[in-house]
């Protein structure tokens, strides 16, 4: 596990709600528990659960909702998902998170997100980069660690970019008021739209007028895409040309082929797949084939408090299942800067960072 913890990784599909920390999600209920809201001993079974078919994992969400939801507690599982990333060497975090709107306590999509951004603001552990005017030749660093000039010892950085994420359940205004969100957004470094949410919910035509929008303004799209069989749908999405797609579980052949002839690189979070029964098991699993055909493929992991995992862990579950080595994986992490979403500068400080840590490698 050393191996992958130590090298730089580049996580580009992990869920902000998802990636809370158990222990976080337990101390919220235990409040809520004592106001009267819920039931903690109710709430504490279904948060350590450790296997949930994919219908199960959308009610979980719907409960982590229920605890999660409130400005000061977004920026604090905010400030804890990217600490968490960063101590694992997770040097470039692409995180997504649904706007929510809640008038009972004055939230809206847009002060949900300065939470958010609040959240990026607080981490201490580590330097984080994600204004996108951080970005300018005379500021970068070149390294992953930097030296602290006030105390000598050595400091991680991480750059951090955000997607606003449309749920399924959303309608077309709904989606549309979130594209604006994010176009309003892009200094503070919100990059693109994903689209996520229960895949039996909604149609695919609701969501794509504001998918349109988003891509003709410069937003990159990536698509939860064949979480569940349907053939219509997944045709739709991949013809949309979207940036990236996540997951790919349920394809059939001419799905396989239209998504190789157009090159879509594929978020693949495999702890998460074989948890909801997605893919019955690693053997069959479409890491394989996509790999030998040289398929552009990014290890995630989807909603690491979830699915109790970490991004080292997906690394290590990967060389274990397919019998990768220590620089096959550690090339797989380094093409993966060559699907983030940020501009180019970033892409070459981190193909610098994996330059460096390519000589370390032994
Ligand atoms: P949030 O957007 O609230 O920060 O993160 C949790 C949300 O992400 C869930 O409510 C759901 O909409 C979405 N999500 C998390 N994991 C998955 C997944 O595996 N599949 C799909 N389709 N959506 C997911």
């Amino acid at each position: 596990m050393e191996t992958y913890q130590s090298m730089p990784k580049v996580e580009l599909h992990a869920h902000l709600n998802g990636s809370a920390r158990d222990s976080t999600l337990l101390e919220l209920a235990r409040v809520l528990g004592e106001k009267g809201f819920i039931v903690f001993s109710d709430v504490e079974h279904v948060i350590m659960k450790s296997d949930r078919s994919l219908h199960e994992v959308f009610k979980l969400f719907d409960l982590i909702h229920i605890l999660t939801t409130d400005h000061k507690i977004i920026t604090r599982i905010t400030k804890e998902v990217v600490e968490d990333f960063a101590s694992e060497n997770v040097v470039y975090l692409e995180l997504r998170t649904t706007p929510k709107k809640n008038d009972s306590i004055g939230m809206t999509k847009c002060s949900y997100m300065e939470a958010v951004i609040e959240g990026l603001k607080a981490v201490t552990a580590v330097d984080v980069a994600f204004m996108t005017h951080d970005v300018d030749a005379g500021t970068r660093v070149d390294s992953v660690l930097l030296t602290d000039t006030c105390n000598g010892t050595a400091r991680k950085k991480i750059y951090v970019r955000l997607l606003l994420s449309i749920d399924r359940r959303e309608t077309t205004e709904a989606a549309m008021e979130t594209v604006r969100l994010a176009l309003e957004l892009r200094h503070v470094g919100v990059v693109g739209i994903d689209l996520s949410g229960n895949p039996i919910v909604g149609e695919w035509t609701t969501f794509l007028p504001a998918l349109k929008f988003a891509r003709e303004q410069g937003l990159c799209i990536t698509l939860h895409c064949g979480e569940v069989p349907n053939p219509t749908e997944i045709g739709s999405m991949l013809d949309f040309l979207p940036h990236r797609i996540g997951h790919a579980c349920c394809f059939e052949e001419e799905e396989w082929k239209k998504l190789k002839s157009f090159n879509i690189p594929v978020e693949i979070c495999l702890t998460s797949n074989i948890r909801t029964n997605t893919i019955s098991s690693l053997d069959v699993h479409h890491f394989a084939d996509l790999y030998k055909a040289n398929h552009p493929l990014i290890l995630c992991t989807d909603d690491v408090g979830v699915f109790s995992t970490s991004l080292s862990g997906e690394y290590k579950i990967a060389a274990s299942a397919f019998g990768l080595g220590k620089r096959e994986l550690f090339q797989l992490a380094r093409n993966a800067v060559e699907f983030v979403f940020a501009d180019d500068l970033v892409k070459s400080d981190l193909r610098e960072i994996f330059n460096s840590a390519a000589k370390r490698l032994d």
